[in-house]
């Protein structure tokens, strides 16, 4: 049985009293949930450590990590720092990171293995713009992400890892995937994860799908085969529509 997630991505929001209330909020909410999905949440880095104190059921992830351990990198921080405030998951190759940070798919691979080292849960994330998409070449796109990102992991490591689909036209945009193209691309996915390692890490991926995901559209996106959840970015940022898409499961 494949884990069911919805993980929120609050991106640069929240002061940190902010922050906190909305963690209490969800921690609140979560113990009320419907479905038996995992909720995880994504605060700030300056928040992580208080938040981590605010909740019980929800997990705590980070939005982003340094692909280096330590030494020389003004501005960064590291898995093990993560992991020693009480951080779980870290979000990796989100297209902000890659568009607005230039990440590419070799240093967002150099993050997920240093991730992984460091006991840090990725949520990978992929997905095409949509140029990509008008052209035909979204699957080509989202397969090479997934081939240089996840490259060298082992199917054991693969365990560990989240797959986050995210179509770039429809992150923030109100443009939501419909069902049929969520579900065509995250099939695909499974195919491109099968041919890359075996068949227990493709049945196995909780791959969630992120772009405009609300409380109204979740539970048609939801009831896809192969759709395991959500990454869900403004709707995160009240915990009332976060478990309305949780509680759409
Ligand atoms: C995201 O940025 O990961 C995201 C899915 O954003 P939104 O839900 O706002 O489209």
């Amino acid at each position: 049985m494949r884990k069911k997630i919805v993980a929120g991505n609050w991106k640069l929001n929240t002061l940190l009293k902010e922050g906190m209330e909305l963690a209490k909020a969800v921690e609140k909410l979560e113990h009320e949930k419907t479905s038996d999905a995992l909720v995880i949440i994504a605060p700030p880095y300056t928040h992580l450590s208080k938040v981590k104190d605010m909740i019980a059921n929800v997990k705590l992830s980070s939005q982003n990590c340094a692909a280096e351990t330590s030494g020389a990198f003004t501005g960064e921080v590291s898995p093990a720092m993560l992991v020693s405030v009480g951080v779980e998951y870290v979000i990796l190759g989100h297209s902000e990171r890659r568009s607005l940070y230039h990440e590419d798919n070799e240093l967002i691979n150099k993050k997920v293995k240093l991730a992984l080292a460091e006991g840090l849960k990725p949520i990978f994330c992929c997905g095409e713009v949509l140029e990509e998409r008008e052209s035909g070449r979204h699957f080509e796109v989202v397969k090479e992400q997934i081939e240089i990102g996840l490259r060298g992991l082992s199917a054991d490591q693969m365990s560990q890892v989240v797959v986050a689909y995210e179509p770039v036209w429809a992150i923030g945009t109100g443009v939501v995937a419909s069902p049929d193209q969520a579900q065509e691309m995250h099939k695909e996915i499974r195919g491109f994860l099968l041919s890359m390692f075996d068949e227990k890490v493709a049945d196995e991926m909780s791959i969630l799908y992120g772009g405009s995901c609300k409380p109204s559209n979740a539970k048609e996106l939801f009831s896809n085969p192969d759709v395991d959840g959500g990454l869900i970015g403004g709707a995160a940022l009240k915990a009332e529509d976060f478990l309305g898409i949780v509680n759409a499961y």
